[in-house]
């Protein structure tokens, strides 16, 4: 386990811990860490819900949500970063009102050239926008977004400047209540975080550097 120091203070490390044991977790809140990152919504319950899971784990869902797991995750995430549809806002938003809780989320932001990654496109952010004041169990916060797996690094950092831009594009088309919370921008992961980071990313999702590789 090797969590990176070399982070600006400023930026939040979301240390993704998908497929790796309760002790890969352990191990890093007790060198300080506090926000995991998994990606499966039943593994992020039942992590959360083992008895030697500090109370004060923040967990973030950052992998794709369907519809039908948004209640197995809400009751205990601190942030869902991969809001990808109008259908699972709703969904989420439901849920929380449901047991009165207010979910802190990012938007997802279809960023790469990959056609697998999921994520809005700018324009259906654009349409969304002024209608996200309407969800009054979810918290904007920004967005998140991932790079083309490549390694020209001239098209990674343009990906990661169009997602920065596109989050000041869709902060300014929000009631004007929400602009000031809607601050986060979440990119990078173990290969490209430096390059996020100089294109201002606020958090960075770091698994492999981590824990180690996933088998
Ligand atoms: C797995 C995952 C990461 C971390 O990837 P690494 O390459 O292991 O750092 C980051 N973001 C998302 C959405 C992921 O699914």
């Amino acid at each position: 386990m090797k969590l990176n120091k070399e982070l600006p203070s400023a930026v939040k490390l979301v240390a993704v811990s998908k497929f790796k044991p309760l002790e890969d977790i352990l191990e890093a809140y007790g060198a300080g860490q506090r926000v995991f990152g998994e990606n499966r919504p039943q593994e992020l319950a039942a992590k959360a819900a083992d008895s030697r899971t500090p109370s004060d784990v923040e967990w973030h869902m950052i992998g794709h949500l369907q519809t039908n797991k948004v209640k197995l995750v809400v009751p205990c995430v601190a942030m869902i970063q991969s809001i990808d549809s109008v259908k699972l806002l709703k969904a989420v938003n439901d849920c929380a009102a449901s047991i009165g809780r207010v979910v802190e989320s990012l938007l997802e932001v279809h960023i790469s050239s990959e056609e697998s990654k999921q994520g809005f496109s700018e324009e259906e952010l654009v349409a969304l926008a002024p209608h996200l004041g309407e969800f009054g169990a979810i918290r904007f916060r920004g967005v998140m977004g991932m790079a083309s797996f490549v390694d020209d690094e001239s098209v990674v950092r343009g990906e990661f400047r169009n997602l920065k831009r596109i989050s000041e594009r869709i902060r300014n088309l929000l009631p004007n209540d929400f602009r000031e919370g809607f601050d986060e921008i979440s990119m990078g992961m173990s290969h490209d975080w430096r390059i996020a980071v100089e294109e201002g990313a606020t958090m960075v999702r770091i698994g492999t550097d981590i824990f180690g590789a996933r088998y």
